[in-house]
């Protein structure tokens, strides 16, 4: 077994971190936050006094941080002490350009690497059955396979150096549209008289159906885990949510794609946010449609 450096050790990248340490790894972790360095530490992982300290030979560096300058601050430091040969992962949900300049400062060093952004949340990042997207050579792929099947039970090559973040800001503005849709239909059903478990009998086997109303249901009864069964406790919050929706219109005005559903998803999450229900699951924006706080 290789050994892995982990860098962002919060309410994802500590979880994975603890999961290669089970699957035999020798992790050093670090991230800026104490608490985070004390909880890593109680977790078997060695905890490094600096990202640079963290890297030193290592086989795989993974960074998990929350945004694309995090990791291109944390990218540009560690490719000086990387070890030849060492392949560099970044799982964090960052835009498609700073993903494809971490590729970049790493190639400038001869070292490997791979855009490989998760889905799964932190229920998937704690139980290592997260899906990696990932973007990269077929050489930095094989190469960073094992490790991240000791966190995930799902890995895809998406293309080259980019395309795991392109498949996950088109993933997630696919999920964000089809949550809105979903909450605006079970409204509409229940002004029409129509009771819920009724609609969602019907829709979710028919041309309806999406993993909005089978698995993550946003009325409280058909499917029991979703949130709307917990006070919309997240689950996936509104926040998060809308950074990826964010993220997938910085990708469609930099090449001119036509989002017209993601553009209003992206104003619908933007103004769940600003009502201050950020930290709410992101399925509970069907009060507010349903309150009519969206109207106009
Ligand atoms: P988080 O805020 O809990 O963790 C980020 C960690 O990075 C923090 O502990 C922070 O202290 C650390 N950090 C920031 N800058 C650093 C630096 N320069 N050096 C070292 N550590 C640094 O966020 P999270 O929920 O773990 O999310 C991490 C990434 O995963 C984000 O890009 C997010 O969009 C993505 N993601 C999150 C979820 C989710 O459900 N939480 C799901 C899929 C993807």
């Amino acid at each position: 077994m290789g050994t892995v450096a982990f860098i962002g050790l919060g309410n994802m990248g500590l979880p994975m971190a603890l999961n290669l340490v089970r699957a035999g790894h020798g992790v050093a972790g670090f991230d800026l936050s104490p608490a985070a360095r004390q909880a890593a530490g109680e977790g078997g992982i060695c905890v490094a006094a600096s990202a640079v300290e963290s890297v030193r030979g290592a086989d795989v560096v993974i960074t998990m941080l929350p945004a694309g300058r995090h990791v291109l601050a944390v990218w540009e430091e560690i490719v000086e002490a990387a070890q030849p040969g060492a392949l560099l992962i970044d799982s964090s949900t960052i835009d498609v350009d700073s993903a494809r300049a971490a590729h970049g400062l790493a190639a400038a060093k001869g070292l490997h690497s791979l855009d490989a952004p998760v889905s799964g949340g932190t229920g998937g990042a704690s139980a290592g059955t997260l899906t990696f997207m990932c973007g990269g050579s077929a050489e930095a792929y094989a190469s960073g396979k094992p490790a991240l099947e000791a966190m995930g039970k799902r890995i895809v090559h998406c293309g080259g150096a980019g395309a795991g973040q392109a498949a996950k800001v088109c993933n997630n503005m696919i999920l964000g549209a089809t949550m809105v849709a979903t909450c605006e239909a079970f409204v509409l059903a229940e002004k029409l008289g129509l009771d819920h478990q009724a609609l969602f009998d019907v829709v979710s086997t028919s041309s309806g159906q999406s993993w909005s109303t089978t698995s993550y249901c946003p009325v409280p009864g058909p499917v029991p885990t979703s949130p709307a069964n917990n006070g919309y406790k997240p689950g996936f919050a509104a926040a998060l949510m809308l950074k990826d929706l964010l993220l997938s219109q910085e990708a469609a005005a930099g090449v001119g794609a036509v989002t017209p559903m993601g553009a209003a998803a992206t104003g619908l999450y933007q103004r769940f946010v600003a009502e201050g229900s950020g930290e709410m699951d992101f399925s509970g924006i069907i009060a507010f449609l349903s309150e009519g706080a969206f109207e106009g």
